[in-house]
């Protein structure tokens, strides 16, 4: 189907980065068994909320910092070089396939990034160092903008706050261009981010499904493997 495919589009979940030590959500041990996320209506009300958002952070960014690119990060940057995958949408927030060599315009991200921090009322960029120095400081309490006093939020996209608008457009052109549309490593559960596999199989491309346990849009594939990504996607690493 590569080898067919015009324009192929990849679009990964948390499933692509386990391989690099990542936890994803919903698998047994998975992060949702352990914390249930917190909305952002949570984060903006409460400051116990923050504080909390940011110990978890800490407490993650160790194995998020170590994290290097799986099989299945490289095997996506080669078929980009190869020219024979012209985006990858992610719903990932680790930076792992900027970091396989993808250039960051060919990356669109979703959830937005969590290598960095924002002030969800100015805008302006913290750097993690930045927040941890001021969190460990204060005992933990979550640190607020230096300028204007606003919330100081990881750069994701939490449950409950608005989708990033440029890369919602810009996922929505690549998706109706494509003519492949490849679904690696997501449950397929979490909307908006989902309806980009099917939109693209409505707009008439072919869809693979490559994830180890069911999705919710496996009836509508043309191929499903049901299989480990780095084991499947290593074949394109020399190819
Ligand atoms: P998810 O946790 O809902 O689903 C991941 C899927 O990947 C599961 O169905 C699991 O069976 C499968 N999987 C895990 N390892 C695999 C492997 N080696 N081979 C094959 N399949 C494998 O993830 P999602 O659909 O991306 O949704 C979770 C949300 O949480 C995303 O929106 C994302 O923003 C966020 N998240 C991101 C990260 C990250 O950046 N790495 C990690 C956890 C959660
Ligand atoms: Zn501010």
């Amino acid at each position: 189907m590569i080898r067919q495919s015009r324009r192929a589009v990849a679009f990964t979940g948390a499933g692509i980065s386990t391989e690099s030590g990542i936890p994803d959500f919903r698998s047994p041990g998975g992060l949702w068994t352990k914390n249930r996320p917190i909305e952002f209506s949570d984060f903006l009300g409460r400051k116990e909320m923050r504080d909390e958002a940011w110990r978890r952070k800490f407490a993650m960014e160790d194995s998020f910092r170590a994290a290097k690119p799986g099989r299945g990060h490289r095997a996506l940057a080669k078929l980009l070089q190869d020219g024979k995958l012209s985006a990858v949408i992610t719903q990932n927030i680790d930076n792992l396939h900027q970091v396989s060599g993808i250039p960051s315009a060919k990356v669109i991200e979703l959830h937005g990034n969590g290598s960095y921090a924002t002030c969800l009322d100015c805008g302006i960029r913290y750097e993690l160092d930045w927040v941890k120095d001021r969190f460990e400081k204060s005992n933990g309490s979550a640190p607020d903008c230096a300028d204007c006093g606003g919330p100081v939020k990881s750069a994701t996209v939490s449950f409950g706050q608005s989708m990033p608008e440029e890369p919602m457009r810009q996922a929505e052109i690549e998706t109706l261009a494509a003519d492949l549309f490849l679904a690696i490593g997501s449950s397929l559960v979490v909307w908006p981010a989902a309806g980009f596999p099917l939109r693209a199989k409505r707009n008439g491309a072919r869809l693979v499904i490559l994830n180890r346990e069911p999705t919710d849009l496996d009836e509508i594939a043309d191929l499903v493997i049901r299989d480990d990504i780095g084991d499947v996607l290593e074949v394109f690493l020399d190819s």
